[in-house]
């Protein structure tokens, strides 16, 4: 468990995850009010309400969620039994599922198979304890804000906040993640992906001209704005890349090719291990299947 501290009011919190760090972090904003983003799964809670009990927060009043993925807020049953009075701060698409989980436990399991169950107990919430969000929504917690921007694209409940004074933003998985600790950027695009969304919402983001970068999966980076650029430039390569093949009746392992061809990250990634090449497939086929569903219903 580790806390770094990014601005006066800003701290990032890596809690481990199966004894491993740097899997999710979540980011401590504090005002005369107290917010969490992203509480992750239920093993990941009690070393962050550790390091918050260490850091003196007593009274947590806000458990805002970039978005409703299990990695990012599986736990936020188990911060309730020790937040009780604290506010779940979502996307409206999310809510329900965030009130109930049946549907996208079941989607999820869809994907991660047995694997699902690492991530924990998933528990709805009361559903007086969940706010649905608008989009531009200014959270004024007394000394700091932090402004909702809705980010779809890596899923439809994706949201982003934005802390003016030290322009520092939480993208979630909008922007991209590290898979694995091996230090390259690729986008992070379980099904369904919506590349077009994705790329409106990095314009979104840019528009703020954020000077910091945070991310979920893992750390902050400066030059945030040339990160978002580049980023957009990557996840517009994919989406061609997706179309064109689909369009020419290419297989995923063709388009694969031809991604690491082109795209020197996901090279670099692919290249690493086993584990980062199937990353690079993993996210590649959202694409793939986002071009097939875009091809058939246009
Ligand atoms: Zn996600």
């Amino acid at each position: 468990m580790s806390v770094e501290a990014i601005t006066d009011t800003i701290s990032m919190i890596d809690s481990p995850y199966h004894g491993l760090g740097e899997v999710l972090e979540t980011y401590l904003i504090q005002g005369q009010k107290s917010a969490v983003i992203d509480p992750g799964p239920a093993p990941l809670v009690p070393g962050v309400i550790e390091t918050l009990e260490a850091t003196g927060v007593t009274h947590l009043d806000y458990i805002l969620l970039t978005h409703i993925h299990i990695d990012h807020a599986g736990g936020c049953w188990k911060m309730l039994e020790t937040y009780p009075d604290a506010t779940i701060h979502c996307h409206p698409r999310g809510a329900e599922h965030v009130i109930d989980p049946s549907r996208l436990l079941a989607a999820a399991g869809k994907i991660f198979g047995d694997a699902l169950s690492e991530f924990g107990e998933v528990r709805g919430v009361p559903a007086e304890r969940v706010a649905e969000s608008t989009d531009g929504e200014t959270l004024n917690l007394g000394g700091v804000s932090l402004e909702t921007i809705w980010t779809p694209g890596h899923s439809s409940h994706s949201q982003s906040y934005f802390e003016p004074d030290s322009g520092v933003v939480f993208a979630g998985d909008a922007a991209g993640y590290y898979p694995g600790n091996k230090g390259v950027l690729v986008p992070d695009a379980p099904p369904p992906h919506n590349p077009a969304q994705a790329a409106d919402s990095l314009l979104k983001l840019m528009r703020y001209e954020p000077k910091t970068i945070a991310y979920s999966h893992f750390g902050y980076y400066d030059e945030a704005t040339t990160r978002l650029e580049r980023f957009l430039d990557q996840t517009r390569l994919w989406d061609r890349l997706a179309q064109d093949g689909v369009e020419a009746g290419l297989s995923l392992n063709d388009i694969f090719d031809l991604l690491v061809e082109e795209d020197p990250e996901a090279r670099e990634l692919a290249g690493i291990d086993e584990e980062g090449k199937r990353a690079v497939y993993f996210n590649l086929k959202s694409f793939v299947g986002y071009a097939k569903w875009r091809r058939k219903s246009p």
